[in-house]
């Protein structure tokens, strides 16, 4: 492996740490912590850990983190009346849904949920009057996912600004924020799908590459110009064990890290492009920690700027 691996944990934690006087001193101001409410729709495996993992960092950095959870079996109505108490709460100061809702709730309804919750306390950046600032240049909540991955760059000495940046999907919760935020950092950015021609050789003329697909190591060497900056957004539940061990190899740790789990977390970026790329984030322990360090700002920022 000759690319450098780039921190995720140790970027969050300082991220975190540097929130915390902030959270101190709304707490002392406001006569109560800076409150976050998370929903939980069902009982999705993955959506447990995110769930587990935003709570306790937020309760680690003094959030006041209200989980909210309802069963698999609840109505869109339901939810939308649950986001309605939210918004209408003084303690909270953000609201975030997790996705995927179950698909008994229809098609569309994420978007009917995103649309619902109050833009000043949407700390996941989706309601469209935020995706709107932020089309602008001007929005205060950012999605989490894509302003961790530029602050991922920024802690590690990447420059973005007229560099050609790649990203890889279009979903309205990473892919296209990711290529705003990089256009506004002046990147020159193409947005490719499961449309494009030639993606690898769109990929490969890439100084920084973004994968946000779903797809368990589908960029591959062939995808990345020799020392680019790959980001991998991707993390895909792997159960199948052929595949951990067609991936990783017999007696590697991740192959043993399986063994334990019965099934392992895996990124978009293939690991043999650690041999091209001249930098890398790692799945698990790239962006993950970011998405979550992000949340705990905006909700701070959140609060700061309800409490004005
Ligand atoms: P999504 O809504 O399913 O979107 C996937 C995107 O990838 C779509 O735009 C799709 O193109 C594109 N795509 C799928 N297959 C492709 C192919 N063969 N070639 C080219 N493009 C392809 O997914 P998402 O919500 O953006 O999430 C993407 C990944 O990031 C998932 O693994 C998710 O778990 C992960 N994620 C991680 C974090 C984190 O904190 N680390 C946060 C959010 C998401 P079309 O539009 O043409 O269908």
């Amino acid at each position: 492996m000759t690319a450098r691996l780039l921190d995720g944990q140790a970027i969050a934690a300082e991220i975190r740490a540097s929130a915390l006087p902030g959270v101190q001193a709304f707490t002392a101001r406001a006569g109560r912590p800076p409150g976050l409410g998370i929903v939980l729709v069902g009982d999705n495996p993955a959506s447990e850990v995110y769930v587990r993992n935003k709570v306790k960092a937020g309760n680690d950095t003094g959030l006041w983190v209200d989980l909210q959870r309802l069963p698999a079996t609840a109505s869109l109505d339901d939810l939308l009346a649950l986001v309605a108490r939210l918004n209408a709460s003084d303690r909270h100061d953000g609201i975030l849904v997790q996705s995927p809702l179950p698909a008994a709730m229809g098609k569309g309804a994420a978007q009917r949920v995103f649309d619902a919750i109050d833009p000043d306390k949407d700390v996941d950046g989706f309601h469209p009057v935020n995706v709107g600032k932020l089309v602008q240049g001007r929005a205060h909540l950012k999605p989490c996912t894509p302003s961790g991955v530029i602050e991922i760059l920024d802690r590690s000495g990447i420059a973005i600004a007229g560099r050609h940046a790649v990203v890889i999907g279009r979903s309205e919760i990473v892919g296209k924020p990711m290529a705003m935020l990089l256009l506004q950092r002046d990147a020159t950015v193409t947005i490719c799908h499961s449309k494009t021609p030639d993606l690898p050789g769109v990929a490969a003329r890439a100084d920084i590459l973004i994968a946000a697909i779903g797809r368990p190591a589908f960029v591959g060497p062939s995808f990345v110009a020799p020392g680019a900056t790959v980001i991998d957004v991707g993390t895909t539940p792997v159960s199948d064990r052929g595949v951990i061990e067609r991936l990783y190899g017999a007696g590697s740790p991740r192959l043993a890290a399986f063994e334990k789990r019965g099934s392992l977390v895996v990124g978009d970026v293939h690991p043999k492009v650690a041999d091209v790329a001249g930098a890398l984030t790692p799945v698990p322990g790239g962006v993950g920690p970011l998405t979550i360090a992000m949340l705990l700002k905006n909700t701070l920022a959140a609060a700061e700027a309800r409490a004005l």
